[in-house]
């Protein structure tokens, strides 16, 4: 069955998807563009002096890309650590659009998981911003 929000969803998602293959090329193969991409300014942070889960994703992705893991892990961990369940998305996000027998009634992800994952954010967010977890926080 060809729905028009089936045909709009696997059309957006192909345009991303070929977005997203041009960016980490040129990000990969142009020398001085990391230097020209800097990362925004947190809002958070600005208004609190304190990190959020996210400060220093983009910085820990550009060098996961250039290969340097532990900078990375450095920058966030939690980022870092967090690709595989990106990927696993990425994937349920393509098989809901392109598999015409996988529904959203397929999707079996236990409540549990996604509270330890939003308690993971939480704990990862305050104990950054302890003193003694210092080597998890960006700056
Ligand atoms: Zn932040």
């Amino acid at each position: 069955m060809n729905s028009p929000l089936r045909i709009w969803a696997e059309r957006t998602l192909f345009i991303f998807a070929l977005a997203m293959i041009v960016v980490v090329y040129f990000y990969v193969t142009t020398p001085g563009l990391r230097d020209l991409v800097r990362p925004h300014q947190c809002l958070f942070l600005q208004a609190t002096g304190l990190f959020c889960p996210a400060c220093g994703g983009t910085r820990a992705l550009g060098y996961l890309l250039d290969g340097r893991l532990q900078l990375a892990l450095k920058y966030n961990a939690l980022a870092v650590l967090s690709l595989p369940l990106v990927v696993y998305g990425t994937v349920t996000a393509f098989r809901l659009v392109f598999d015409r027998n996988y529904g959203p009634s397929d999707l079996k992800i236990a409540p549990f998981w996604i509270w330890s994952i939003l308690a993971l954010i939480i704990i990862f967010w305050i104990i950054r911003n302890l003193p003694y977890f210092s080597f998890l926080n960006p700056g």
